[in-house]
């Protein structure tokens, strides 16, 4: 720890995947600075939380007019270190930018005084909830989505009158400068929301630092490290973890609008999503047609760096490992690729595979690839297709395409989203909330449960007149247990009727 808390000396460059360009050059901020960091944000909280909902609304749709001003840098900022095409990361500046108009004009109203009913024994109180801000927020985020993630935690926090600390992943520090940058110009206040940069050690002491919450967006591996760091001070976490979605495809599915969401919600973004379609699960019925259009679509996509490529290079010059991996155990136990191939993987691209024959031990079926790879399975009916698609410890989103059963699929997945006949659709509603179950991590972000998760739930009553005589009292009479018993089995003491 003495160590760890050597003051700031080393550096680190961020650098773009596709062409290894140095961006720009960064501090790997250590306790101290985090710590100072954090001092500073609760300072400014209060100025903060005193703005109230009306002047928040305004500050933070200021933000995002700002945001929206400098659309073409900001683009082009997440194109050069990110590696992903300008049209995704326009993209994904219009979701953040959806979530900011949302978050800001509902605050009020999800997070405003509520009254709450009483009883029949309390009728001479009255009764609320009060949505208090924590304090300060640390979000730790990833870089497959470096806008659009880390905002939706920090967007929520700042709405419900929070201070944030900022640690973005170290592949794309120069963008959550930018946003935190924006923020400063657009609000004039550099505290409320700041950046610090570093690795993972950085991130480490933010959890240490005696932040009120941290919203963590990352793998389950470090998301137990996250939580392990956390239980030290008690601080609570909301983790949004790695995924290994579901697609289903039923019998009476739209096969052209499957096959096309299906390589897009695998495909995009090279498959560096929490939320790609990971697994396609195909009813026998339709299952050869299925995987025609699918193949026909998947063979036309194209990685690459210039302005005519579908996905960019991966970002994350590890996952390509991970992703030769995951293909050389699906060939070894006998996968078959219908696009694409062993040859799939030339850095830092991947081009599109489509895997069927897969079983269901091998290591694409289990674990997240974060690559552009379907593999495709045949399910007996849509029951079989469900139970083989909740045989897996993640459960963050999954898709369903059908009609006449799509609901009750949708239900039964173990997942915290769905979507029917599209992928990821629940991603960009801002009023839904999105977090996962199992491997995926629990706690919500976005809509009205991700306002309150950055908040304490204040209870509080207020009597209005006294009662002649008192229940929770040493001075009630000794008359009144006996009359309050013989009115509880009035009350409650009957059966509901069959
Ligand atoms: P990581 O878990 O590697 O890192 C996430 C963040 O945690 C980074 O900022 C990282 O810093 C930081 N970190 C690393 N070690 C520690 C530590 N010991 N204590 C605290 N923080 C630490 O994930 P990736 O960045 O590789 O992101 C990809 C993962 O994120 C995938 O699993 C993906 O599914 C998931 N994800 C989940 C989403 C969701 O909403 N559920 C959305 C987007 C992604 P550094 O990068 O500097 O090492």
């Amino acid at each position: 720890m003495t160590a760890a808390r050597a003051t700031r000396s080393a550096t680190f460059d961020s650098t773009s995947p596709a062409t290894g360009e140095v961006i720009a050059t960064f501090p790997v901020d250590g306790p101290d600075q985090v710590e100072a960091a954090v001092a500073r944000a609760r300072q400014a909280q209060r100025g903060w939380a005193e703005l109230g909902f009306d002047g928040r609304r305004r500050a933070l749709l200021a933000f995002k007019a700002l945001l929206v001003r400098r659309t073409d840098e900001l683009v082009a900022l997440v194109h050069r270190e990110n590696g992903k095409p300008h049209a995704d990361a326009l993209i994904e500046l219009l979701l953040s930018a959806e979530h900011l108009d949302w978050a800001a004009r509902h605050a009020a109203r999800v997070l405003g005084p509520r009254r709450a009913a009483g009883t029949l024994m309390l009728a001479n109180h009255a009764a609320w909830v009060e949505y208090q801000p924590l304090g300060v927020v640390g979000v730790i985020g990833p870089w497959n989505y470096p806008v659009f993630t880390p905002l939706g935690s920090i967007i929520y926090a700042l709405a419900a009158g929070n201070a944030v600390v900022f640690k973005p992943s170290e592949l794309t520090p120069a963008v959550g400068c930018f946003l935190a940058d924006s923020f400063a110009d657009a609000v004039g206040d550099r505290a409320v929301f700041q950046v610090v940069t570093g690795d993972g050690t950085t991130g480490e002491a933010l959890c240490r630092a005696g932040v009120d919450k941290v919203a963590f967006t990352g793998s389950p591996a470090t998301g137990r490290k996250v939580m392990a760091a956390c239980a030290e001070r008690l601080t609570p976490v909301v983790l949004e973890l790695g995924g290994k979605d579901a697609m289903i495809v039923d019998e009476d599915a739209d096969l052209d609008a499957a096959a096309s969401q299906a390589v897009w919600g695998g495909m995009a973004n090279a498959g560096q999503t929490c939320l790609a379609v990971e697994r396609v699960y195909v009813v026998d019925a339709v299952y050869d047609r299925f995987l025609d259009r699918l193949v026909e679509r998947a063979s036309r996509v194209r990685p690459g760096a210039g302005p005519g490529a579908d996905f960019g290079p991966i970002t994350r010059p590890a996952q390509l490992e991970v992703i030769a991996r995951h293909l050389d155990d699906a060939f070894v136990r006998g996968a078959r690729a219908v696009v694409g191939g062993p040859e799939a993987v030339r850095p830092p691209f991947v081009d599109p595979v489509v895997l069927v024959d897969v079983p269901a031990d091998a290591l694409v079926m289990r674990e997240e690839t974060f690559g552009p790879v379907l593999p495709v399975v045949r399910a007996r009916d849509a029951d079989h297709a469900v139970a083989l698609a909740n045989a897996d410890p993640y459960g963050l989103g999954a898709a369903v395409f059908a009609t006449r059963r799509a609901e009750p699929i949708a239900r039964a997945l173990r997942s915290g989203m769905a979507s029917i006949n599209s992928v990821l659709t629940f991603a960009g509603m801002p009023s839904l909330p999105l977090g996962g179950v199992g491997e995926s991590g629990f706690g919500r972000v976005h809509g009205p449960d991700g306002l309150r998760e950055f908040t304490n739930p204040k209870a509080i009553t207020r009597q209005r007149f006294a009662l002649p005589f008192p229940v929770q009292s040493f001075d009630r009479p000794g008359y009144l247990l006996p009359a309050l018993r013989q009115a509880m089995r009035l009350r409650h003491g009957r059966a509901p009727r069959k």
